[in-house]
């Protein structure tokens, strides 16, 4: 076990990709033994993790996104860059039978040896899936990935949660017919460090050009995350494959002042106890719904809060007492 632990780290160091993709197997793997060995091997990969800029792309279905990670992601890699494309999808059926991060909607990344795409885990709750594309984005870095996009669909909560992950969010938009700002919630809007229209091209143009600016207008009124970024908004193609380039050193820019600001450590910080604190929930809430006691006597419970038998914190007291017997100090596994 032990040395089979350490040809994994040995051989994700060196990158091999075969290794790196059945680490990720492990990792998303529902078996208890799995997960053991993949916490082991992710333990030892951590001091060579956090070098990456992680990014994360949004947008409706049919923006363009796996265009547009096609078109950032082999500009990146033409430039010397290796590019790991990771995706949280908590949806398992989609429009279309396509999965995000599909490997055909990228062709020419796909069977490039200095990009790595990986579909999303598939199943579970979303904290579940991010869960794991948390963990494979750490064991991409140690492989020698040097850029990390992490890809969602602007549907839900999947973009809050794969913002919490990245350094820079992009949110792709497209420009429409009548009122550009219906429908997109407002705190989609507050995600973003850089709003890209995409499609800005051929007939496209002209539309693109006035969503840029009502998107300027309405990005104006809300307040900066940052004092030292305001987000930008720019148009691109990711069929044409113009504003790419933009929007990379809008990134790197971003990085340069956030770095010089601190910021970018202390968003790290924060994302990585954030991950702590909803790891430790759900654990407790995992050892609750296990506990032989509190199964045995959730039924009645329930039924005698129902019907205003027993009041809902005294009934909530009781529950956690049962678990008292089983949390001890120094007992977590
Ligand atoms: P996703 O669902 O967000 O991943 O979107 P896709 O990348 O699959 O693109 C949806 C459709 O839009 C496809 O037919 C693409 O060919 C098309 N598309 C993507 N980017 C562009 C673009 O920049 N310009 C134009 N004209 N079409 C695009």
């Amino acid at each position: 076990m032990t040395s089979a632990i350490e040809t994994s780290v040995s051989g994700l160091l060196s990158g091999d990709r075969r290794i790196l993709a059945k680490t990720i197997t492990l990792i998303e793997s529902s078996l208890m033994c799995h997960q053991d060995t993949a916490q082991a091997i992710m333990e030892r990969l951590l001091p060579h993790t956090g070098n990456a800029i992680r990014l994360g792309i949004t947008g409706v279905p049919g923006v363009g996104k796996s265009s547009f990670i096609e078109s950032l992601g082999m500009t990146l890699v033409e430039k010397g860059r290796r590019v790991a494309v990771l995706a949280v999808d908590p949806s398992s059926i989609r429009s279309g039978g396509s999965i995000l991060a599909d490997k055909t909607r990228m062709e020419r990344l796909s069977t490039d040896g200095r990009a790595f795409i990986r579909p999303s885990p598939s199943g579970g709750t979303l904290g579940g899936v991010a869960r794991k594309t948390r963990e494979s984005m750490l064991v991409c870095e140690a492989a020698g990935f040097d850029v990390i996009i992490v890809e969602t669909v602007g549907i839900g909560q999947s973009e809050t949660t794969v913002a919490s992950m990245v350094d820079f969010f992009l949110v792709l938009m497209l420009a429409g017919a009548g009122d550009e700002l219906q429908g997109i919630k407002k705190g989609f809007l507050e995600l973003a460090d850089a709003l890209a229209i995409n499609k800005a091209d051929g007939d496209n143009m002209e539309r693109a050009r006035i969503a840029r600016k009502d998107y300027e207008t309405a990005l104006h009124l809300l307040r900066p995350a940052s004092p030292n970024w305001s987000p930008p908004v720019v148009m691109c193609s990711a069929k044409e494959r113009t504003g790419i380039d933009e929007i990379w050193e809008i990134v790197l820019k971003h990085r340069e002042r956030m770095t010089a600001s601190g910021e970018l450590a202390e968003r790290r910080k924060s994302q990585s106890l954030a991950w702590m604190w909803s790891l430790v929930k759900e654990g407790f809430k995992e050892r609750f719904n296990r506990h032989p006691d509190v199964q045995r006597r959730l039924p009645q419970l329930l039924r005698q809060v129902e019907n205003g038998e027993v009041p809902p914190p005294v009934a909530a007291c009781e529950l956690l007492a049962l678990l008292d017997g089983e949390i001890q100090p120094g007992s977590a596994d």
